[in-house]
């Protein structure tokens, strides 16, 4: 079978499963029993997806072990027969878990390492689009990457370009503003659209703890100082990277989790790799989105993590996922003509850290966000913020959105992301799954 063929017979397998899982549940709540070739062909499916989706790093796949009898994690890699694993899920008990994980993953994180109790939850309602309110029901998170508000901020948490153009000329951008300003634009779209909308910051130049990063900066010093820790060397950049970021990120988290979306779009812009240290502008413009999955060395240590690549490996979440950066990704295509990364050995993070997917432009890593945000998601980077034409945006703003002037771009990349969703909400809610 080739990579295409392969991808879909694994969707098909995936949907199978949960839609049997749908008709037990529906007429026959007791413990399905599995024949051999049934367990067999877990065991294959199993495998197959936790080598090419989840494990970047293979040494990691001693700490899974798939078997006959079902699915066991271990808290480190096993050392003798004796290492007793830290979770086991029989074939029995796999279509119950997978509704839990799929449908509850909240209460199913809560458990782990053990299997929730209770009844089994119902599967999530993804409302179908009526004429007027195509995208009403819908619930849809939105995290506008980074926090800073200013240039000096975006300095310290290393995301701007300073780039000289050939005209003498020095254009400067910071990519919080530009994710700020797309995701704002977007909730509009969407709430007009009657859905309901979660940003992750609350204000432009707030971070997801709904405070500037400099008085988080004055708060954590002054405790430290009260703690009688020596400050030597601690500056307000290497709190921020050794400290804060974590805090952010889990903000970021827990507000979407809480949210419980039908959908989440982690908003960025990206810049060509391959034109480091970017004084000049890259003569590339291309488009990528990524998903969860591709754990690395030292990525299972957490319980939180095992968790988490189990929710991976046994829901849809991954296929929806992959389906939703496809859907958007054309949609740039379409809006903007820029095409899904067609050389992507040259941009080194996705050697190093990404395992491809079947659809064009659209990789798993694991990014904090993309492990840990439950249910379908797109983490995405539709262009390279350091190409000429990007450049000239960021230079000429011709928006007014509220009084600001913004780059036009930012309307297109929202309006791209806007039909995107209401193309793949008309598919999921006729699908019903
Ligand atoms: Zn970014």
């Amino acid at each position: 079978m080739d990579r295409k063929t392969l991808a879909r017979a694994k969707h098909f397998f995936t949907v199978g499963i949960l839609w049997i899982h749908g008709t037990i549940v529906a007429c026959q709540p007791q413990t399905p029993t599995w024949t051999v070739a049934q367990q067999d062909s877990l065991q294959w499916h199993y495998t197959q997806k936790l080598h090419t989706q989840i494990l970047k790093n293979k040494a990691l796949a001693s700490q899974v072990q798939i078997s006959q009898e079902g699915i066991r994690l271990f808290a480190s890699a096993p050392k003798s027969e004796k290492y007793s694993a830290e979770f086991f899920l029989p074939w029995e008990d796999l279509l119950a878990y997978q509704q839990w994980l799929q449908h509850a993953p909240g209460a199913a994180e809560l458990a782990y390492p053990r299997l929730p109790s209770g009844a089994l939850p119902s599967p999530r309602f993804f409302p179908p689009p009526t004429a007027n309110l195509p995208l009403r029901g819908w619930r849809i998170a939105l995290d506008p990457g980074h926090i800073a508000g200013d240039m000096a901020m975006a300095q310290l948490e290393g995301k701007y370009l300073k780039i000289k153009m050939p005209d003498g000329k020095t254009v400067a951008v910071f990519e919080s503003e530009l994710n700020w300003f797309t995701a704002r634009l977007l909730a509009d779209a969407l709430m007009q659209d009657g859905a309901e909308v979660l940003l992750t910051r609350s204000a432009f130049g707030l971070t997801a703890l709904d405070i500037p990063y400099q008085e988080w900066w004055a708060t954590y010093r002054d405790s430290l100082q009260k703690a009688g820790q020596n400050l030597a060397g601690l500056t307000a950049q290497k709190a921020f990277f050794e400290t804060f970021q974590k805090r952010d990120f889990e903000a970021r988290v827990q507000k979407i989790n809480a949210f419980a979306p039908h959908l989440t779009l982690i908003i960025h812009y990206n810049v060509d790799a391959a034109n480091q240290p970017w004084q000049k502008p890259t003569q590339k413009q291309e488009s990528m989105a990524f998903v969860g999955g591709s754990f690395e060395a030292g990525e299972l240590q957490k319980p939180e993590a095992r968790f988490h690549l189990l929710r991976l490996l046994l829901t849809a979440h991954l296929a929806e996922s992959i389906e939703v950066c496809q859907t958007v990704l054309t949609s740039i295509e379409a809006n903007l003509q820029i095409k899904p990364v067609r050389e992507p050995h040259q941009q080194d993070f996705l050697r190093q850290h990404a395992l491809p997917t079947a659809a064009p432009g659209v990789y798993h890593r694991n990014l904090t966000l993309a492990r840990r945000v439950y249910g379908p998601l797109a983490y995405l980077e539709p262009l390279y913020q350091d190409h000429p034409a990007a450049l000239a945006q960021w230079q000429y703003r011709q928006l007014d959105y509220n009084g600001q002037k913004i780059p036009n771009w930012l309307a297109e990349v929202a309006r791209a992301y806007h039909k995107a969703i209401r193309n793949w909400a008309q598919k999921k809610a006729a699908r019903r799954l």
